[in-house]
C-alpha cells in the first residue's frame, strides 16, 4: 500500500475522509493549522484530533511550530486580504501555506503522496486546492492526491460520524476573519 500523508484541520473533517481512503492507502495524519484563532481554539481542535487518532489507531504527526510565531507569520502572509469572504483570495493563501508544509513533511518522512482533507467541507474549493497541490507537488517532488472529498455525501457522512462519536464541531472555519461567517458546519 502507498503511504499517504493527509493534512487535517480537525477531527470531524477527518472522519469520513479517512473512511474513504484507508482501504486504499496507508494513511497518516498531519496537523499544521496556524490559521486557527485563538490559541485556545487551536489547542482544543488539536486535542480532539489527537484523541480521535489514538482511539482509531491512526498515526498522527504534529507540526513542529510555536503558535504565536506561526500565527503571526500566517497573518503577515494574508495581509491586505482580511476582509475577503471565505473561499476567496485569503483562503487560497491559507490553503497553500498548509499544503506546502504537508508536502515538505511528506518528503522528509518518505511518504509516497500527500493531500489535505479540507475539500470535504462545502465551504472549501476543491478545484483551487487541487491546482495548488499539483503545483506544490512539482516543486517539492512528492505526488499529490487530487480529491474532492465532499463528493458522494462525504460531508454528510462526516457530520454523521462526528455525531456518533460525540466530537466537538466548531462553527467557524478557523481564523479570526472567519468568525464573521459563523454558520452551522
Ligand atoms: S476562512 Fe479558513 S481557509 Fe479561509 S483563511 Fe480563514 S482559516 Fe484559512
Amino acid at each position: 500500500m502507498k503511504r499517504l500523508l493527509l493534512h487535517t484541520c480537525c477531527a470531524p473533517c477527518l472522519t469520513s475522509v479517512y473512511e474513504q481512503l484507508h482501504d486504499t492507502y496507508e494513511v497518516a495524519v498531519f496537523w499544521y493549522n496556524p490559521s486557527i484563532w485563538p490559541k485556545k481554539e487551536h489547542d482544543k481542535r488539536l486535542k480532539v484530533l489527537t484523541e480521535y487518532c489514538k482511539e482509531h489507531y491512526i498515526k498522527l504527526y504534529i507540526g513542529d511550530y510555536k503558535y504565536s510565531e506561526e500565527h503571526k507569520f500566517w497573518k503577515e502572509s494574508i495581509k491586505g486580504l482580511e476582509s475577503e469572504p471565505e473561499r476567496d483570495k485569503r483562503c487560497e493563501i491559507c490553503y497553500k501555506i498548509r499544503l506546502e508544509a504537508t508536502a515538505w513533511v511528506a518528503l522528509e518522512k518518505h511518504f509516497d503522496l500527500f493531500a489535505s482533507e479540507l475539500s470535504v467541507s462545502p465551504h472549501k474549493d476543491a478545484k483551487i486546492l487541487n491546482e495548488l497541490g499539483s503545483a506544490i507537488s512539482k516543486e517539492v517532488g512528492v505526488e499529490y492526491l487530487k480529491n474532492d472529498f465532499k463528493r458522494g455525501d462525504g460531508f454528510k457522512r462526516s457530520v454523521e460520524i462526528s455525531k456518533e462519536c460525540g466530537l466537538y464541531r466548531q462553527n467557524y472555519c478557523g481564523c479570526e476573519y472567519s468568525t464573521r461567517d459563523i454558520v452551522s458546519r
